[in-house]
Order: C-alpha cells, then sequence, then structure tokens
C-alpha cells in the first residue's frame, strides 16, 4: 500500500505546485509541507484511518492538502481583528501602538540607529538616555530606568534595592496576575524575605510599623490590578506609609499599570495616577503596554539615589530592552509630555471612546453593505479594559450582534477566526458579538471581508 504514495519530487511536477512557486512561495517551504503532507497520508495508511484507492487519488488527497497549506497563513504571529471589545487583551498582544511609535520602531529595527552613540560628541552614548527625561517629565520623578516588562522591574527593584533583607507587604495585596506571575513566588526569587503584614481584607499602618525591624528595608505596596476587595476593608497609602516610615524604609509602589492620562475625570476607574504615586512613595514601577499605552516594558521610576543604584546593577543588562522598543516608548512619551494622548494613543482613545461613537463608527461601517442571508444588528454591549487593570470597570459600548442562519454560535465563532485577518468576538447570551471599541477603521476593510465570505458561504 505504501508504494502508492508519490515521491516529494513527483508531487513537485504537479502544475498546481510549479504555480506555486510563480505565486512566490519558496521552494525549501513547499518542499517542506510537501513532506508533511506525505508523511501524513503514509501514517493515515499505516493506522488504516485511510484506505488508498489508487495512485492518482492518493496524490490528489496530497495536493489537496499542500494548497490548503499554502493557503493558510505562513507566519504564527499574526495580525487579528479584536471584536472582543477589550481594548487591553493581553492573548490579543495588549495596547496597539500608536502609528508615530510604529514609524519610530520601524526605523530603529530597520536601520542602524543613535542606540548607543552620542552624535553630538561622535563617541560611545547611553541607552538609558532616549526616554529617561521623558519619563521624568511625564511622571514628575528624579530618574528612571525602563526594563523588558513590569514583572522583571518588580524583580530587580526587589533584587537591587532590598536583597537580602525584609520587605513587608499588606496579605491583602500578595495577588497572582494572570500566567501565573505571583507577587510572593517573584518576591522570593528575588532573595529577599517576605513579611506580610495584617490580613486579607484589613491592614493597618500599626500593622506595618509594629513589623519594621533593623533587617526590614522595604515597604512594597502592590496595586491590586485584577481584583477588587469590597466591603470591610482598610489599607495603608503609600503616603501615610512614607510620612510615618519613609525615613527607616525605602516606599516601593508596584503600580502594574497606573496612567499618566486622568480616566477617573471623565468617570472612568479609578487608576492611580503614576505622577501622584511618584510623588508619594521612594520609587513606583509600571507597564509599558498597560494604560500607558506603549510597547511592552516596565518602567522603574523614582529618586535618583536608588535609580543610580539600579543602573549600576549587573541586573540592568539581564533586563534591558531592545531597540525596537526602546523606540516605540520614547515616541509613546513623547506623546505624552509634548503631544494629545487622548487622540493619537490608540488605547488611551478607544477607552475615552463614547457609546454614541462607538454606534457611529458600526453605522458608518456598515453603509453600502448587503447581506444575502447574514444578520446584523447594533446591540448595546459593555467592554472591559483588559490587561489587569480597572478590574470593575465597565464601560458602555455597541457592537455588531452577527447571527448566520443555521450557523451555531461555536461554529460561527470558528469561521471568523478562519478569516484571512482572523476576526476575534466574543459569545455572549447566544449572540456573536462584535464590538466596536476596539475595532479600527483600518480593521474595516479586512472585518467587510469576512463578513462578506460568510455571507457568501450560506
Ligand atoms: C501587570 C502587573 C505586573 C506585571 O506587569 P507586566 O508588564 O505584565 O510584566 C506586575 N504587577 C502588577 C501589580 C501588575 O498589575
Amino acid at each position: 500500500m505504501l508504494r502508492l504514495l508519490p515521491s516529494v519530487n513527483r508531487v513537485m511536477e504537479e502544475p498546481e505546485v510549479l504555480a506555486l512557486e510563480q505565486a512566490g512561495f519558496k521552494r525549501s517551504y513547499v518542499t517542506e509541507l510537501i513532506q508533511q503532507a506525505v508523511s501524513n497520508a503514509r501514517t493515515s495508511i499505516q493506522t488504516g484511518k485511510k484506505a488508498p484507492s489508487d495512485k492518482t487519488a492518493l496524490l490528489e488527497d496530497i495536493k489537496q492538502e499542500l494548497l490548503d497549506a499554502c493557503s493558510r497563513h505562513p507566519f504564527s504571529l499574526r495580525r487579528v481583528i479584536n471584536g472582543t471589545g477589550t481594548v487591553l487583551h493581553t492573548n490579543l498582544g495588549r495596547a496597539r501602538l500608536s502609528p508615530a511609535a510604529v514609524r519610530q520602531m520601524n526605523e530603529a529595527a530597520g536601520f542602524y540607529s543613535t542606540l548607543e552613540y552620542d552624535l553630538e560628541h561622535g563617541k560611545r552614548g547611553s541607552r538609558g538616555s532616549h526616554v529617561e527625561e521623558l519619563i521624568c517629565k511625564a511622571t514628575g520623578a528624579e530618574a528612571a530606568v525602563a526594563v523588558n516588562n513590569n514583572a522583571a522591574a518588580v524583580f530587580f527593584v526587589l533584587k537591587a534595592l532590598a536583597s537580602p533583607d525584609d520587605v513587608l507587604v499588606s496579605r491583602g495585596e500578595l495577588v497572582e496576575i494572570g500566567g501565573s506571575f505571583r507577587v510572593s513566588s517573584i518576591m522570593e526569587m528575588s532573595g529577599v524575605q517576605l513579611k506580610e503584614v495584617g490580613t486579607t481584607n484589613k491592614t493597618h499602618l500599626s500593622d506595618y510599623l509594629d513589623s519594621i525591624t533593623e533587617n526590614t528595608s522595604m515597604i512594597m505596596k502592590v496595586h491590586t490590578s485584577n481584583f477588587a476587595i469590597q466591603g470591610f476593608t482598610a489599607s495603608v497609602t503609600p503616603a501615610v506609609l512614607k510620612e510615618a516610615a519613609g525615613d527607616r524604609v525605602i516606599i516601593y509602589d508596584d503600580l502594574g499599570s497606573g496612567s499618566l492620562y486622568d480616566f477617573h475625570q471623565h468617570g472612568i476607574g479609578e487608576e492611580p495616577l503614576i505622577r501622584t504615586a511618584v510623588k508619594n512613595a521612594d520609587i513606583v514601577s509600571f507597564s509599558g503596554d498597560k494604560l500607558l499605552g506603549g510597547p511592552q516594558a516596565g518602567v522603574i521610576a523614582g529618586k535618583k539615589k536608588l535609580i543610580d543604584q539600579l543602573r549600576r546593577h549587573q541586573l540592568a543588562r539581564v533586563l534591558r530592552l531592545d531597540k525596537a522598543t526602546l523606540a516605540a516608548l520614547e515616541a509613546t512619551l513623547f506623546e505624552y509630555c509634548y503631544g494629545s494622548p487622548a487622540e493619537n494613543i490608540p488605547a488611551v482613545r478607544d477607552i475615552l471612546a463614547t457609546p454614541e461613537e462607538i454606534k457611529a463608527r458600526i453605522i458608518s461601517f456598515l453603509e453600502n453593505s448587503l447581506f444575502r442571508s447574514l444578520k446584523a444588528e447594533i446591540v448595546p454591549v459593555t467592554s472591559r479594559i483588559g490587561g489587569g487593570t480597572m478590574p470593575v470597570t465597565e464601560i458602555d459600548s455597541y457592537a455588531l450582534s452577527v447571527h448566520l442562519p443555521g450557523v451555531e454560535m461555536n461554529e460561527l465563532d470558528r469561521m471568523f477566526r478562519r478569516a484571512d485577518i482572523p476576526v476575534v468576538g466574543r459569545i455572549s447570551q447566544d449572540q456573536f458579538l462584535l464590538d466596536f471599541r476596539t475595532v479600527a477603521s483600518e480593521d474595516y476593510e479586512p472585518l467587510a471581508a469576512a463578513l462578506e465570505n460568510l455571507d457568501a458561504e450560506k
């Protein structure tokens, strides 16, 4: 039976396969896909899953599998259309970058750059200099460094500034943040002695003060980003801690996200302002790709003496940022310092968009669209911020509820994910929803194509 299997070269000779090369597919890529298809056919025959009728039929099957494989996207990390309404969707890459950030990132990636070069003096420059001043200007901090992400920032601060001493943390703040990142585990790994104070729902100033010994070098506050304790609660603000113990220990505030933009002023969420947090602590850290709306990074800002200690530490080299990320971070921070983040930083703009604006987006999207069997209806929904920020905040929005007669929700969901540019929606109360809070105007064309294809399939 296995004798009937065609050789890779035999498959290569088929006109449709030769045409693939004309269409720009690399020969080595096609060869590998053929090898895979032949091997799959062999396994199917061996395991009895497939009874080959004849040589021609087998060749046809293999060819079809190859063509199907070629029609799929060759890359694994791909653009998708986010119809979930969750602005900082961790699984979908959190923040989309501003066009300026993308431009700077492209330049830094595709050309040589001033990454560590001082143009003025024609000698070695500093990698950190591109963002430090902007971070200081935007946050009011004396000094700053940026590392790969905020998880790295937390580890770095603890390791370099507190290990092997005691660090006090409230029991109510020992959080686990998605992807099994546990504050307690990170603390242990950094070599500090974690001293829990207070209880899950209540921690008082005296709980901290009574636990300070000569071995205590830091009090860490952790923003409980992804959950909210409500009801009978008490916690101590960094400002109060600094006032009471700031001369004896370092006050470190891990903000998680924090924000440079005052969303609260628009009635959205309770996210602490980074500028305020910097005033009330010795050192703070926050993410680059949460509410900041920039690239993945962790920003550490605060007292110059502490930041200098970080800069001199070996870990600074281990955790340093890549040039493309630095370029995007610089452009994002520049927007906060000198531009209009509410208009130009996609994450900020999308969070601020009013339900009316979103409804208008859908109406404009639907203009000129005519479906045969597909039903699309505008319905009110609520969007989430995501990225572990503002856990209890829901913002009113509108979605396109899509229905295809005779097709179940899960199947419809799968069909959308198979579109040329995959569309990720949300199923709620037996409706397939595309929340336009997270659908950009650049997404309209491919999204319309996806809807038309679905309409044509039925
Ligand atoms: C999200 C978060 C982190 C981790 O930040 P990343 O940038 O995702 O690494 C750390 N601490 C808190 C409180 C967070 O919310």
